[in-house]
């Protein structure tokens, strides 16, 4: 029988909850996901690229032979075996980081979260690039910290402009590798620097890497936290280098804190999966990601060359854009007075989407730029994509 409400429930939200907002980023894959559409907007790595058959295999021997452990109750901290193969990866000669350091998370925007929760509180100084990813703004936003937006150029952050807003400043959140939304990475010599200048202020400095290992050529760069594993929180995820939708993370920080976000963790949902930590320690222990990222860096190297060389032929030479080195975006500047919003307008009525700079700053956006990611799209539909919107930024000038 159905219970009448004589007394219907007045929902009144948290002053938290009052200011969620969905991301921009959300709202817009809703619309590309139609298959007619051409999308540069998504964010997701390429599903070529998932494992799924090493996957399987590495599900069924967990269940069959620890089938029992596997689908029990697992401890905050995360899988034993796995916190350590991730410390290991992690250590270097001069800097070894110890498995109590690691906080396996349920995707690495849990450790944003938990990073908001334990080190934020209203109106806390928070420092973050300019433009910086969207769904840190968005988690952090939670906790309502003022964010100071700190200078980037060619090279990444700009280490000189932290002093002016240095002051009193919870945190410093970071993303030295193939940057999302811009693809940019941060030069060595500025890695030390930024490294030099939050242990200069006491500033917690984040390092959120999960695109670092997805480097088209050459080495991936050293990581700051083995630079100063005492001031630096690292961020790492196995979203880029396996399958997102497993939702794996960590993050590796000092012992204070690292304990800190575990109670912090403890209450939001007790641990992460204990069957998908067992898999992937299982499908990564003996050296699986040596042969698999490689194969991932090809794919996403070369998808990124067609478009740059698109741009390159189709867009008009007002236009300019970053030519990264890995990673999964393009940033784009269009000429001043041209908004993205609008050209967004126009590019999803000719069946083309992306994703406008705006959202991606905490502070004054810059209206004409924008993100382009090309790894889930083959090559002649980056071509014709390419070729509409450069014909559309062209009649916008
Ligand atoms: N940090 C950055 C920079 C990202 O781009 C993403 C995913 N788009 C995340 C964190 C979160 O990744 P996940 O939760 O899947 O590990």
């Amino acid at each position: 029988m159905k219970i009448e409400n004589p007394n219907p429930i007045q929902w009144q939200f948290s002053e938290r909850a009052q200011q969620l907002q969905s991301s921009f980023i959300r709202e817009i894959l809703k619309i590309t996901q139609r298959p007619e559409i051409i999308s540069f907007a998504g964010g997701l790595p390429s599903p070529a690229t998932f494992p799924v058959e090493r996957m399987k295999a590495a599900y069924d021997k967990v269940l069959s032979e620890a089938g029992k452990v596997a689908l029990q109750y697992g401890p905050t901290d995360g899988y034993a075996p796995l916190r350590e193969w991730i410390a290991n990866s992690l250590s270097t000669e001069g800097s070894r980081i110890l498995p109590e350091q690691i906080l396996m998370t349920s995707g690495s925007q849990q450790a944003l979260d938990l990073l908001g929760k334990v080190l934020v509180d209203e109106g806390s100084r928070v420092l973050v690039e300019t433009p910086s990813y969207l769904g840190a703004l968005q988690a952090f936003s939670v906790y309502r910290p003022e964010f100071k937006s700190v200078d980037t150029d060619d090279h990444g952050l700009v280490p000189s402009s932290i002093a002016a807003v240095a002051d009193g400043a919870r945190m410093l959140y970071s993303l030295p590798n193939f940057q999302n939304p811009t693809g940019r990475s941060l030069s060595l010599e500025r890695r030390h620097e930024l490294v030099e200048t939050c242990a200069r202020f006491g500033i917690p400095l984040i390092e959120d890497d999960p695109y670092g290992a997805l480097s088209y050529k050459g080495e991936p760069m050293p990581k700051m936290v083995a630079m100063n594993p005492d001031g630096v929180i690292y961020m790492g995820s196995f979203s880029k280098v396996l399958t997102p939708g497993i939702r794996l993370g960590y993050v590796c920080a000092p012992l204070p804190l690292v304990r800190r976000l575990e109670l912090a963790k403890q209450a939001a949902d007790l641990h992460t999966a204990q069957l998908t930590q067992m898999v992937v320690h299982e499908v990564v222990k003996d050296g699986f990601l040596d042969q698999h990222i490689p194969t991932i860096r090809k794919l996403y190297g070369d998808q990124c060359q067609v478009m740059l060389d698109a741009m390159t032929e189709h867009f008009p030479s007002s236009v300019t854009w970053t030519k990264p080195e890995g990673g999964m975006f393009i940033w784009v500047t269009l000429p001043k007075g041209i908004d993205a919003m609008k050209l967004l307008d126009q590019s999803l009525a000719a069946r083309v989407a992306f994703v406008p700079g705006a959202p991606f700053y905490a502070n004054d956006p810059a209206s004409n730029t924008l993100r382009l990611s090309f790894v889930t799209v083959p090559p002649e539909r980056i071509r014709e994509g390419i070729a509409v919107l450069g014909k559309l930024i062209a009649d916008m000038l």
